[in-house]
């Protein structure tokens, strides 16, 4: 008699029936390791197309994409799961929906914002393997951090014309101390990331959107070596972890590069702990959350919230001021000029105050955390001399996880 549970698992239903028996004749294959594998998909552009074509057809079972833009008429040279009636509409939307049509069997969510400003660090618990198909260093530094916190794999990929690179990403595990992106990046890199960081609300929104070009067959190959190292870490096999996969499209060569772990990195910062708290952005406030803390860390611990959040614009021509507690990634740019100024016919650009920490004597301790631009779904830290401890806002899981929610088996990584 069969066990009920593999029954469940199986690909058995009559629509799927037969549908992954090519893989089984891999000898190493596990498709319930597959089916049961939460994979969150960052930027639905030419590489997450690629990215989510290929998990659906593997039969990855849970999948969350995250991406801010709309679709145009551009990306249709690149994108197999868009088509012309779907411009207009979210990237990660029509993505996550195209990809359930190749494979009814999956779940998905999406996630429709800014990756590096309003999506909780939650999301990057929940899954067992991150990956990346976004184009700029601010992005993949923000994802770099959050999987290193949160002991999470996670596979870049990087396309221009017809070349590209494909990397891997592996926090240290007991047998091994590799390189993270941060321990990549050169002078050049902290130069435009910097460049990037500094400027206002103005200049950030035009440099955001970046115009590579890029082919739909480099998007194959380099997404195809992504999730085939994402599928070796699913199934606990050996990966290029620390390294970099190379293609050179001009002369079809290809080779590895291995990166230099640098030991003063900031990325190398993981939390000891996470706690789970049921309670919800909306609903906590800061002073609650600080409370908790305290009671865990002692009564010097603050609250870092991983992330600048905007607090407030000055004009440096009237020097008024206007509060906003608002995400970055959440403000447009015409917040940028003063209206008072503008309405006298003077265009002036206000500077932007952003903090990152609750201290304890802020105005506002009695606001819900998300009315100070904390995201839903969230992990704020706290630390002492001894430990550094990450509290979950897990109230917020159903509504960020949607569907995903239901299916929460995990998979153990040693
Ligand atoms: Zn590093
Ligand atoms: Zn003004």
């Amino acid at each position: 008699m069969q066990d009920p549970i593999r029954i469940a698992l199986d690909d058995t239903t009559p629509a799927q029936a037969g549908r992954f028996d090519r893989f089984k004749l891999i000898a190493w294959w596990d498709q319930d390791r597959l089916r049961n594998a939460k994979v969150l998909v960052i930027g639905a552009g030419a590489l997450g197309n690629e990215l989510l074509k290929n998990l659906a057809l593997l039969g990855v079972g849970n999948v969350l994409v995250a991406d801010l833009d709309i679709i145009e008429n551009s990306n249709l040279s690149r994108s197999v799961l868009y088509r012309a009636s779907d411009s207009g509409k979210a990237k990660a939307t029509v993505a996550a929906e195209a990809a359930r049509e190749i494979y009814p069997d999956m779940a998905t969510q999406s996630f429709v914002g800014n990756v590096v400003y309003d999506l909780g660090l939650g999301v990057f618990r929940w899954a067992d393997v991150i990956l990346g198909g976004l184009d700029n260093r601010e992005a993949r530094l923000a994802i770099n951090r959050a999987c290193w916190k949160l002991n999470k794999p996670w596979i870049d990929g990087a396309i221009e014309t017809i070349q590209g690179t494909a990397r891997v990403f592996v926090p240290d595990g007991p047998a091994q101390a590799s390189a993270c992106y941060e321990c990549t990046m050169s002078e050049t890199d902290w130069r435009l990331l910097n460049l990037r960081r500094s400027c206002n609300l103005l200049t950030r929104e035009q440099m955001q959107t970046g115009h590579t070009p890029t082919t739909p067959t480099i998007s194959s190959i380099i997404a195809g070596v992504q999730v085939q190292e994402a599928v070796k870490i699913l199934h606990g096999l050996p990966t290029f972890a620390g390294k970099g996969w190379v293609f050179e499209g001009l002369s079809a060569d290809s080779y590895m590069t291995e990166f230099q772990r640098k030991e003063d990195c900031y990325s190398h910062d993981p939390l000891d702990e996470v706690i789970e708290l049921q309670a919800s952005a909306q609903s906590l406030t800061a002073r609650e959350l600080l409370f908790i803390a305290r009671e865990k860390l002692g009564p010097e611990a603050q609250i870092e919230l991983g992330r600048d959040v905007l607090e407030k614009l000055t004009c440096p021509r009237c020097k008024r001021e206007e509060n906003l507690f608002s995400s970055l990634g959440k403000v447009s740019v015409d917040k940028a000029w003063c209206p008072p100024c503008m309405e006298a016919g003077h265009k002036s650009r206000r500077e932007v105050t952003t903090f990152h920490k609750i201290r304890g004597d802020e105005a506002f301790l009695d606001q819900p955390l998300a009315s100070i631009g904390i995201p839903p779904f969230d992990i704020l830290i706290s630390r002492n001399a001894n430990q550094t401890i990450g509290f979950e806002l897990t109230g917020d899981a159903p509504q960020v996880l949607g569907n995903l929610s239901r299916h929460d088996e995990g998979l153990d990584f040693e």
